[in-house]
C-alpha cells in the first residue's frame, strides 16, 4: 500500500500531465478496448495449447477431452486426464459436494474408481470404447445412467445438466476432425485466425494510443508557447531563450514518449497479464498463487531503478540545455569569437560541458541497460523455484496434470514477458516525469498579466490614446540580483507630440528606463502615468497598443516582407497601401521593390537576405505602420552602410516629429533634431534641455559630445 503511494508520488508530475489526455478520452477509450481484445485473443491463442498437447502427447481427441470435462462436471468429480483409454474417477470434487452438486458422491461411488462400459469391461478397453462411453454420458439428453465399475459394482446416478458454455464447446468440438493430424491442423487454423485478428487490433491499439499522445502534446505545446509569450522579459534574461526552446521542444517530446508508453504498453501489458493470470488460475490456482508470492520482489526492484533513472535524466536534460545555450551564444557571437581568436577558449569551455553530458548520458545508459538483465535473471530464478514446486504437485500430490503444468508454464512465460515490458514502461515514465516537471515549472511561472491585474484591482482601466502627457515620477528599478539600481529616481514629463533623445554612456540605464514604459519590467518605486493614469492600473493590451518599438537588433520574422511590416495584425486584413506608405516613409520602398517578389518576397530566418540597414528600415516601417501615438527607438549603431545610415537618419528625423518619441540616440544629428535631450548617468537624469544649454551646463553631455564630434566631422 505505502509503496504504491510512493510510486505515485515519484511520477506525480507525469500523472498530472495526463490531464491533457482528457480532451482526447474518446480515442483513449477506443484504444483501451482494442487492448482488451488483443489481450483476449492472446489468451485465446494460448489456451489452444491444451487440446494440442492432449492430442499430441496422449493421442486424445478434442471431442473426448471436452466430453471428459463435461462428465466430470455432471458427476461432481475429478476424472483422470492422462490416459485416453480410461474413464476413471480420481477424486470427488469436495466443492461440488458442499453445494450438493455431486451425484457421484450421493450415489456413494468411492474415489479412485474406474468406470467400464459393460460386464465385458473387465478386459482392457480400447480408446474408442471409452470415447463412446464419454460421448454417451456427456449427451445433454441423457439425465441419468447406470455406471458399471471395474470391480463389478453398479451405481445408478442422475446426471447434472450440461452448462451452456460446455454445450457450446461440445457443439464446436463436434465440427473438428477426429484424426489427430487434422485436429492439430484445425486448431492451428483457429490459432492463426485469432493471431491475425489480434494483430489487426494491435495495430489499432498502437495507432490510437499514438494519436492521443500526439494530440495531447500538440495541446501542451500550444499552451506552453502561449504561456512563454506572456512571461515577463526578466525570465528570458535569467534563463536564456535556449532553455525555453529546450522545454518547448525536448521536454514535450520526452513527455510524448511517456504518453505513448502509458497508452501503449502500460495499458496492453497489464491487460495481457490479467488475462494470462486468469487462465493460469483456472488451470491450477495452487501453482499460480505460489508464483504470485514472488511478485513483491520484482516490484521493489522496479521502484529502485525508477528513482535512479529519474535523477540521472534530470541532470542530463539540464546539462544538455546548458550546451544548447553555450552553442547558441558562441554561434551568434561567432564574429567576436573569431575576432578575439577565442576559439581555443570556446573549445575548452565546450569540452568541459560535453564531458559532463557524456558522463551523465553514460550513467543513464548504465541504469537503463542494467534494468533488463537484472529483471530477466530474477525471472529465471523465479521459474526454477516454480518448476520444483510444480514437480511436487505433479509427481507427489498428483493434483496437477502434465498438460496443465505446461499450460501454466506458458502462461507464466507470458506473464514474465508482460512484467518485463511493464518495467520498461516504468523507466519511460520516470524519464518523462522529469520532462513533465520542467514543463509544469514553466507553466507555473507567473505571466505578465499578474493576478493583481485581474482580481485585486477591480476596475482595470483601458487606456485612451495619449492625449496630454507622459510622466515618469520618481521612478526606481533594479534588476533581480543586481547590486544597484538600473534606474534611480527618474522624474520626467513629456508632453504629447514631443521627441526625447536619451543619451548617456553604455550601461547608464537608457534601455532600462524605456523598457519600463511598455511595462517589460515593473518599477520597484515611483510610477509612470499617461494622461494622469498610472500604467500599472491599465490593461497591458491597451498600454502596448499605444507603443511601437524599434529595437537595436532588427528582428525579422519568417514570412513575407508585407507580413513583417504589418506584423501582429491579422493576415487577412493587412492594409497593403498603408504598408507601402509606411515603407516609403521608412525609405524601405525602393529596396523592397528590387527584391524578387517585392512586398511578397519571403524572408528566411532572421531575414538573412537583407542587409543590416535594410532590416532596420523594415523595422522602422513596421513601427510606422502601427500608427501608435508613442514610439520608442533604439538607434542602432553597427552593421549599417553609409547609404542606409543616411536614409535611416532621414526616416527617424521624420517620424520623430509626428509622434511622441523616445530615442536612445547615438547619432549627433538625431540628438540635435530632438525637442529635448535627456542625459543619463548611473540610472539618474543628470541633464535635460537643448543642445547649447547642455553644452554649457552638463559636463557629462560635453564629454559625450566631444567624443561624438570626430565621427560627425567625417
Ligand atoms: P544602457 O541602455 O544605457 O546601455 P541599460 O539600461 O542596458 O543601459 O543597463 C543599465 C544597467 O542595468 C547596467 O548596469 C546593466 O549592466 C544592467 N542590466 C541591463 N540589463 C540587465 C539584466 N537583464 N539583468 C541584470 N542587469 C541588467
Amino acid at each position: 500500500m505505502s509503496s504504491e503511494r510512493k510510486k505515485n508520488k515519484s511520477t506525480k508530475d507525469f500523472w498530472r500531465s495526463c490531464g491533457f489526455l482528457w480532451p482526447h478520452r474518446g480515442i483513449v477509450i477506443a484504444s483501451f478496448l482494442c487492448a482488451v481484445i488483443v489481450g483476449a485473443s492472446f489468451v485465446g491463442g494460448l489456451s489452444t495449447m491444451l487440446p494440442i498437447i492432449n492430442v499430441l502427447v496422449k493421442g486424445d481427441t478434442v471431442q473426448a477431452w471436452v466430453d471428459r470435462q463435461i462428465l466430470a462436471g455432471r458427476l461432481g468429480v475429478h476424472l483422470l486426464q492422462d490416459d485416453p483409454r480410461r474413464v476413471k474417477i480420481t477424486t470427488i470434487d469436495q466443492r461440488a459436494v458442499r453445494k450438493h452438486l455431486s451425484p457421484a458422491a450421493e450415489a456413494g461411488i468411492p474415489e479412485d474408481t474406474e468406470l467400464v462400459l459393460n460386464a465385458k469391461g473387465h478386459q482392457e478397453l480400447e480408446k474408442e470404447d471409452s470415447w463412446a462411453v464419454l460421448s454417451n454420458l456427456a449427451d445433454r439428453n441423457k439425465t441419468e445412467a447406470d455406471l458399471l465399475t471395474r470391480d463389478g459394482k453398479q451405481y445408478h446416478v442422475r446426471l447434472l445438466p450440461v452448462p451452456w458454455y460446455y454445450r457450446l464447446a461440445r457443439g464446436f468440438a463436434s465440427h473438428l476432425p477426429t484424426d489427430p493430424v487434422w485436429t492439430i491442423a484445425a486448431v492451428f487454423g483457429i490459432l492463426a485466425s485469432m493471431a491475425v485478428f489480434g494483430n489487426v487490433m494491435k495495430f489499432w491499439q498502437e495507432y490510437l494510443a499514438s494519436k492521443a499522445a500526439v494530440l495531447a502534446i500538440n495541446d501542451i505545446r500550444r499552451k506552453l508557447y502561449d504561456h512563454v509569450l506572456h512571461m515577463p522579459l526578466g525570465y528570458f534574461g535569467l534563463r536564456g531563450t535556449s532553455d525555453v526552446t529546450s522545454r518547448l521542444v525536448q521536454d514535450t517530446g520526452g513527455l510524448m514518449e511517456g504518453f505513448r508508453a502509458v497508452l501503449g504498453n502500460a495499458i496492453q501489458e497489464p491487460i495481457n497479464l490479467a488475462f494470462t493470470l486468469a487462465l493460469a488460475l483456472a488451470v491450477s490456482w495452487q501453482l499460480t498463487l505460489f508464483v504470485i508470492l514472488f511478485a513483491p520482489i520484482l516490484f521493489v526492484l522496479i521502484k529502485k531503478f525508477g528513482k535512479k533513472m529519474r535523477r540521472a535524466n534530470r541532470a542530463a536534460l539540464e546539462s544538455s540545455s546548458t550546451m544548447l545555450s553555450q552553442l547558441e551564444g558562441t554561434l551568434i557571437g561567432i564574429r567576436v569569437v573569431k575576432a578575439t581568436a577565442a576559439e581555443r577558449h570556446e573549445r575548452r569551455r565546450y569540452n568541459t560541458i560535453m564531458r559532463e553530458i557524456v558522463h551523465q548520458n553514460l550513467h543513464m545508459s548504465r541504469i537503463d541497460a542494467m534494468s533488463s538483465p537484472i529483471m530477466e535473471s530474477l525471472t529465471l530464478i523465479l521459474a526454477g523455484v516454480i518448476v520444483i514446486y510444480a514437480s511436487y504437485l505433479v509427481l507427489r500430490k498428483q493434483t496437477l496434470e502434465v498438460s496443465e503444468f505446461i499450460m501454466v508454464m506458458a502462461c507464466l512465460a507470458g506473464m514474465a514477458d508482460s512484467l518485463r515490458k511493464i518495467t520498461k514502461v516504468s523507466n519511460a515514465l520516470q524519464k518523462s516525469n522529469a520532462a513533465a516537471q520542467r514543463i509544469f515549472e514553466t507553466l507555473g511561472t507567473p505571466i505578465e498579466r499578474m493576478r493583481r491585474e485581474q482580481s485585486l484591482v477591480e476596475n482595470r482601466v483601458k487606456l485612451e490614446p495619449l492625449g496630454r502627457e507622459i510622466r515618469f515620477e520618481n521612478l526606481t528599478f533594479a534588476y533581480a540580483g543586481a547590486p544597484g539600481n538600473a534606474v534611480d529616481g527618474v522624474t520626467l514629463t513629456v508632453p504629447k507630440g514631443r521627441s526625447v533623445a536619451v543619451v548617456g554612456r553604455n550601461g547608464s540605464g537608457k534601455t532600462t528606463l524605456l523598457a519600463l514604459l511598455p511595462r517589460f519590467y515593473d518599477p520597484q518605486g515611483g510610477r509612470i502615468t499617461i494622461d494622469g493614469v498610472d500604467i500599472q492600473d491599465a490593461t497591458l493590451r491597451s498600454l502596448r497598443r499605444q507603443i511601437a518599438i524599434v529595437t537595436q537588433d532588427s528582428v525579422i520574422f519568417p514570412g513575407t516582407i508585407l507580413e513583417n511590416i504589418a506584423y501582429g495584425t491579422n493576415l487577412n486584413v493587412i492594409d497593403r497601401t498603408r504598408a507601402m506608405d509606411a515603407a516609403k516613409r521608412a525609405f524601405a520602398h525602393d529596396f523592397i521593390l528590387e527584391k524578387t517578389g517585392g512586398y511578397d518576397a519571403v524572408l528566411g530566418e532572421h531575414g538573412a537576405q537583407l542587409s543590416g540597414g535594410q532590416k532596420q528600415r523594415l523595422c522602422i516601417a513596421r513601427a510606422i505602420y502601427r500608427q501608435t501615438p508613442i514610439l520608442i527607438l533604439d538607434e542602432a549603431t553597427s552593421q549599417v552602410d553609409a547609404e542606409s545610415e543616411h536614409l535611416i537618419q532621414q526616416a527617424i528625423e521624420q517620424v520623430m516629429h509626428e509622434r511622441t518619441t523616445f530615442v536612445i540616440a547615438h547619432r549627433f544629428s538625431t540628438i540635435l533634431s530632438a525637442d529635448v535631450i535627456v542625459v543619463m548617468e548611473r540610472g539618474r537624469i543628470v541633464g535635460q534641455g537643448k543642445h547649447e544649454e547642455l553644452l554649457t551646463k552638463c559636463a557629462i553631455y560635453r564629454q559625450l559630445y566631444e567624443r561624438q564630434l570626430p565621427v560627425e566631422a567625417v
